[in-house]
């Protein structure tokens, strides 16, 4: 995978009010590109600081939208593949952090809003409301199994999601099954390395 999913939310954190500008200072201050493995070669050791790019985050905090702009890191390891540095409230190639779209989905599924409402407080159109809901359903089903997501409502499986402690094993598991991120819409490029592809730069 062309990124290395950082592993931040160590208990039932994902619906604190925290935003994902924080969790992102937090991660890298204490990252270092020496201690990682690169998912492409499997060496440990290899990676250094390759370069930064701007990334555009959308927060929901104090009941108000929140944009906030962050430098992602992205290393390089001496095979030649680069991979973008991610905490886990960042979903690859979605401006909108992970706690914002749980938090959609709990004011409608949790705390009955009517959907033109959640929409209105949220300002978000919707047809984006429809979007995550159904990505929300597919992803539940890879996380549930077929069987038990039939027998769990949406309100069930947020709880359950909500509930879950640590998250970062969850979406350890998540990514490992299904080789994307917990409600990423787009799958991953392939990891070839800049040797192979002349430059690739792929931005999350
Ligand atoms: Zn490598």
């Amino acid at each position: 995978m062309p990124m290395i999913r950082k592993n931040l939310i160590n208990c039932k954190l994902i619906f604190a009010n925290t935003s994902g500008k924080f969790y992102h200072s937090s991660c890298m201050a204490s990252f270092c590109p020496e201690d990682e493995v690169c998912p492409y070669c499997k060496r440990k050791g290899d990676c250094s600081v390759h370069a930064y790019y701007d990334r555009y985050l959308i927060d929901f905090l104090n009941n108000c939208v929140v944009t906030s702009n962050l430098k992602i890191l992205r290393v390089i390891c001496s095979c030649g593949a680069t991979h973008a540095i991610l905490p886990d409230p960042i979903i690859p190639y979605r401006q909108y952090t992970l706690f914002f779209i749980l938090a959609v989905l709990c004011d409608h599924f949790i705390h009955l809003i009517p959907i033109e409402a959640v929409c209105e407080k949220y300002n978000i159109s919707i047809k984006t409301f429809y979007r995550w809901k159904d990505l929300f359903h597919k992803h539940r089903k890879e996380w549930l199994g077929l069987l038990v997501s039939m027998e769990l409502d949406e309100r069930r499986s947020l709880e359950l999601l909500r509930g879950t402690d640590p998250f970062s094993a969850f979406a350890s598991s998540f990514f490992l099954q299904t080789g994307i991120s917990f409600l990423q819409s787009h799958k991953n490029p392939a990891p070839y390395p800049r040797s192979c592809r002349g430059s690739p730069d792929f931005f999350h």
